[in-house]
Formats: C-alpha cells, structure tokens, sequence
C-alpha cells in the first residue's frame, strides 16, 4: 500500500513525516502518472489557487480528478478547497469530489489563525486542531459525515472514501486523524 502526497507546494513533508511514523509507505507527487502507482492521495494545505495553476498543465486536473472519484483522498485546508464541489470567496474551480460548499479564507484577518481543542468521532479524548487562514465549510450536502464541528462549523468530513479537514492535523502530534485515513485506505472505501 502506498500514500501518496500531492507535492506540488504547501506542507505536503509534514504529511509525509506523519504518515510513514504511522508505518505507511509514501510517495511525494508531483507529476500526473505518478497517480497510477499510489492507492490513496493526501492534499496537504498550501494556497488552492496557485495548486490550480500548477494542476492546469499537463493534463494533472484531469488525472487527479478521475483519481480522486475512484480512489481515498484527504485534503487539508488548501487541499479540502479543492476537494468542494462548490468554492466561494472568489468562486474557482475544483476537484469536483465532495458535495460541500467551502468559503475560502474565511475567518477574517483577525482570528486568521488559531489552535482548537475540538470533539470529534474520532474518539473521547478532544483533539488538536491548527487553523490557518481557514476556509469554512459553509453546507454539507446529505452524503456528507460530519466527523467534528467547531464554532457551530464542520471542520472535518467525509463523503465515502474522501475526507477534509479544514485544520492542519499534520502540525500535531495527535495522529488520529492520519490514522483514520489509513483505516479508509486500508478498507478501499467506506460505502456511504
Ligand atoms: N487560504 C488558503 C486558500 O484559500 C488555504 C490556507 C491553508 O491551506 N492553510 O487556499
């Protein structure tokens, strides 16, 4: 089995770091064929738009976006932006992959940043959460789990076999949220 990190910008080597602590096997991304040789994808956070320009060659948008309708993927942050089928603050394209509405940057300049304890399905314990110039997710379509909610908001979901989150679980030390797209990727899929 083997993860791969989409490695085109933003902090895609601490997922990496995080992923191969948890025994898996990992491989940075950044040309489209190399999509035929992973079984998961993580898109890690960065800036969604620059990921959209760099995606725009080479047929990369195409491949990525056919990967992400048939196998795991998790997006953060940037990465969960590109997952929505619907972007906001300003509209762009997407991935197409998840039925959410996301607005972009929108916490406003003041709470920009900012670091959670937050309930989640994933256990008792409250987790970890690293905020960083968030998107919000602002409608979840019916398919679509909410695993955690913050501040009223979902900040961590899943439609089948893709997750997002809005935060950064690879700057904790918390591995829950890893671990549990491990699990995803281990069982193919979850039906939903
Ligand atoms: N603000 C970024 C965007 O809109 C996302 C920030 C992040 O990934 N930390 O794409």
């Amino acid at each position: 089995m083997t993860i791969g990190v989409l490695a085109i910008q933003g902090d895609y080597e601490a997922h990496k770091v995080r992923l191969e602590q948890l025994g898996a096997n990992v491989t940075l991304v950044r040309k489209p064929e190399q999509l035929d040789a992973i079984d998961g994808i993580v898109i890690p956070g960065g800036e969604s738009s620059t990921f959209l320009n760099f995606l725009a060659e080479h047929g990369f948008l195409e491949k990525l976006r056919d990967f992400v309708r048939t196998k795991p993927t998790f997006g953060t942050c940037a990465g969960a932006i590109l997952l929505a089928n619907q972007v906001e603050n300003p509209p762009q394209q997407s991935l197409n992959a998840m039925d959410i509405s996301i607005r972009r940057n929108a916490y406003g300049r003041q709470i920009d940043s900012s670091i959670r304890e937050v309930r989640t399905k994933l256990g008792d314990k409250p987790l970890e959460m690293v905020f960083i110039r968030a998107p919000k997710i602002v409608r979840t379509g019916k398919g679509v789990e909410v695993l955690a909610k913050s501040g009223g908001d979902p900040v961590l979901v899943r439609q089948g076999k893709t997750m997002a989150a809005t935060f950064h679980p690879e700057l904790s030390e918390d591995t829950r949220v890893h671990q549990e797209f491990l699990k995803m990727v281990k069982n193919g899929h979850r039906s939903k």
